[in-house]
């Protein structure tokens, strides 16, 4: 019922909608199963609804709805309910949209589409197996009676004639479900696959093929235990790299810078950040040997040389500067960026190619 809507409301509506349900299972961290998405369609759907007021009210000040929650709910709340109990002073519920745009945005609606498209096939097959059960239960019913009821031997024939009919009959349409069934199944799957696919895209930065800021902010957001610290890397001069040997060069560096960082830093998570900006996540360990472990890291970029394929030239001499913070109990991400990027800049005041930690 719910794809109609979608093409009620035309294609820019209907995709704005999937966009809306693809920002809301993310932003809730829900599984793309397809009870989570008829869920979150219909929560974004109907914005007035009791079903989107009360996970507005559930998930206020950032709280995430758990899994069982949306069972509960999505059965507690009826959505044709909903709508003859519509509430049009109610305040619209707007999922927040991903920080930034997605470059493979346009992929997932996609996705999102047939996933939705296959939730939609997943009841009508599931319907229309129940009905022809129903149907089937009935001409056995029937041919039972007729049987109870026949005294002379040809109607009993007849009678048995007749339900060896309806159990091949049965029987032919059991394979034709089971079919569908598994080609249906085999559909789920791949498009398993694919969302698995997209998840991964999202979070990854294709030049230099490390997790991106979204994934680093995620694995921050998810460390708790130990200490937690926080490294900001900024190439020194790049722009200088890029105007002497060109775009392509300038690439061919972050993708070295990044690949080393990587290397120094194992067991760590290290994210291209942004532009010639990378990030560093650091837990399990002390203060001092986090800032040890930056400190070699940086000067293993420094000390790497390029050579130029076009030229055969070297380039050497491409540092970094950084900054490195312990997030404190309970700080947001937002806070410790702050606080490092900060530290950054000092260690760009001083002359770059330094790190500086909370105690200088
Ligand atoms: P500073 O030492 O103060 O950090 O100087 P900088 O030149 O590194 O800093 P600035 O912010 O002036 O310039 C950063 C440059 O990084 C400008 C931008 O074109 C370049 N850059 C950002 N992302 C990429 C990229 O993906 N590829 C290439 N080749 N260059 C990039
Ligand atoms: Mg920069
Ligand atoms: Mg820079």
């Amino acid at each position: 019922m719910y794809l109609e809507k979608i093409g009620d409301g035309g294609a820019s509506a209907g995709h704005g909608l999937i966009h809306a349900v693809l920002a809301f299972l993310e932003d809730q961290r829900l599984d793309p199963t397809p009870l989570n998405y008829s869920f979150a369609y219909r929560v974004v759907s109907e914005p007035a609804g009791a079903l989107a007021l009360e996970v507005a009210r559930r998930t206020d000040g950032g709280i995430r709805l758990t899994g069982g929650e949306v069972e509960q709910l999505g059965n507690a709340i009826d959505g044709a309910a909903d709508v003859a109990a519509g509430r049009p002073n109610a305040p619209p519920v707007t999922p927040t949209a991903p920080a930034t745009p997605e470059p493979d945005i346009a992929a997932a609606e996609a996705l999102v589409t047939e996933t939705l498209r296959q939730v939609a096939g997943f009841a009508t097959m599931v319907s229309e197996i129940r009905s022809e059960t129903q149907d089937f239960g009935r001409d056995l019913a029937a041919s039972a009676d007729a049987l109870q009821r026949s005294t002379p031997i040809a109607s009993t024939d007849a009678a048995v004639a007749e339900l060896a009919r309806i159990t091949a009959a049965m029987r032919a349409r059991v394979e034709i479900a089971e079919a569908r069934l598994e080609q249906a199944t085999r559909e789920a799957s791949d498009l398993r696959e694919q969302l698995a696919a997209a998840h991964d895209d999202a979070r990854r930065d294709p030049l230099t093929d490390l997790p991106n800021r979204r994934a680093f902010e995620e694995a921050v957001e998810a460390a708790q235990h130990g200490p937690v610290h926080i490294a900001m890397c900024d190439v020194d001069h790049f722009k200088a790299i890029n105007d002497q040997h060109g775009h392509p060069v300038g690439d061919r560096v972050l993708r070295a810078i990044g690949t080393t960082l990587a290397r120094e830093c194992p067991g760590h998570l290290v994210a291209r950040y942004g532009g010639e900006e990378f990030a560093v996540l650091i837990t399990g360990i002390g203060t001092g040997a986090a800032r040890a472990l930056l400190e070699k890291a940086r000067i293993a970029v420094g000390k790497r040389r390029y050579r130029l394929r076009e030229s055969d030239t070297l380039v050497n001499g491409i540092t970094l500067s950084a900054g490195l913070v312990t997030m404190t109990p309970g700080e947001r991400l937002l806070s410790a960026i702050e606080r490092v990027d900060a530290l950054l800049y000092e260690a760009k005041r001083h002359g770059r190619n330094q790190s500086v930690g909370e105690n200088g």
